[in-house]
């Protein structure tokens, strides 16, 4: 019998295969970035030699898996995808390292949450290309020292910050990816559309562009669910009245804020009168772990003006209140002095 939800899964795979950016020419916007990678993946290859291991940070949904498969693309070797919660022992760690051919690239998603006892490991396989394995225990064990293949590590991460100092040097090429102007989606939901062979207009890109929170993932998620509003009223164009129409179905506001944004400011303003409130109590208020409130709804918050990060917690800006439609000198007089 077919599992719905094993399909559901191999179609979204299907799509992101389909829709990815494969090369440097196809990867939009980004632009120093882009550049500065495709002079330091030229000059690896003029020497014959495997790129200088990768950090890559940002917000989620901004191209750091892609950008992870565009270099190996372009140095033409294999990629070996993982995360770091999978690799749970050092053993994990050596079956992969051990599998990579010259110059491959190993892509560690969430490198931040690798635990510490792998992470001592990775240590001399980055900068040697050697691992030091302890094989048996007690008073046979002994160590063992495997050569590897020189390989490029790319690691990912949301939290930069929770990474280890000595894990941080060991990155020769560290490139922070920020959230993408409108018009720079607006072309990503052109392509992307183009991609399922569905119609959109100009307009209809840019509703859908400045509504996804500076997120070419959110543009590619928004785009599918308007097509879905727009095949059931039998249009094959997606305008900007569709977008509009879907999105508001969906709970997507006009800033691009959803139920967690608006609960976010609603507890800051309404229950800590505007803050400043610890990110602990934050997450208590809104019901959501405070690890993703910093990684995924904060930065957003933040980058648009309506929440600020101070050293005693959370503050929410004059525009928050404006937004929420409350008075500043109601909650608490003096606030903005
Ligand atoms: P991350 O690893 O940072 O969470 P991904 O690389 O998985 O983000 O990208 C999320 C989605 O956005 C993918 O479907 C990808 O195709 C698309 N995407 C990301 N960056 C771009 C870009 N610059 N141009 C076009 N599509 C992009």
């Amino acid at each position: 019998m077919q599992n719905p939800l094993l399909d559901a899964e191999k179609k979204e795979q299907a799509f992101e295969q389909n829709v990815r950016p494969a090369s440097i020419g196809e990867f939009i916007g980004q632009r120093k970035v882009i550049r500065n990678l495709s002079v330091f993946i030229q000059a690896a290859q003029k020497r014959g030699e495997a790129l200088d291991h990768v950090i890559l940070s940002g917000p989620p949904g901004l191209g750091k898996t892609t950008l992870a498969h565009i270099i190996a693309n372009e140095m033409g070797v294999q990629i070996k995808p993982t995360t770091g919660p999978v690799l749970e022992k050092p053993g994990d760690l050596a079956g992969m390292l051990t599998n990579l051919e010259e110059g491959d690239v190993i892509f560690i998603d969430e490198i931040h949450r690798l635990n510490a006892v792998v992470e001592e490991y990775l240590y001399s396989a980055m900068e040697d290309y050697k691992l030091d394995i302890v094989i048996d225990s007690g008073p046979n064990a002994r160590s063992v020292q495997i050569d590897l293949n020189r390989f490029t590590l790319v690691g990912a991460t949301t939290r930069k910050g929770l990474l280890t100092a000595p894990l941080r040097a060991r990155f020769g090429i560290d490139m922070r990816l920020d959230y993408y102007d409108v018009e720079l989606l607006q072309h990503i939901a052109l392509r992307t559309a183009k991609i399922m062979d569905f119609g959109i207009t100009d307009k209809g890109a840019f509703e859908i562009a400045r509504r996804s929170r500076g997120t070419p993932r959110i543009v590619n998620k928004l785009l599918r669910r308007t097509r879905d509003f727009a095949m059931v009223d039998d249009l094959d164009t997606i305008t900007d009245e569709i977008a509009d129409k879907a999105l508001n179905a969906l709970d997507v506001d006009q800033n691009g804020f959803d139920e967690m944004d608006i609960r976010i400011l609603k507890a800051i303003i309404e229950n800590y009168s505007g803050g400043p409130v610890g990110l602990g109590t934050l997450g208590v208020a809104v019901g959501e772990d405070k690890g993703t409130i910093e990684e995924v709804y904060e930065p957003y918050l933040i980058k648009e003006g309506f929440i600020q990060r101070t050293p005693k917690g959370r503050i929410a800006t004059r525009k928050a209140f404006e937004y929420l439609g409350v008075n500043p000198e109601e909650t608490d007089p003096g606030l903005f002095g």
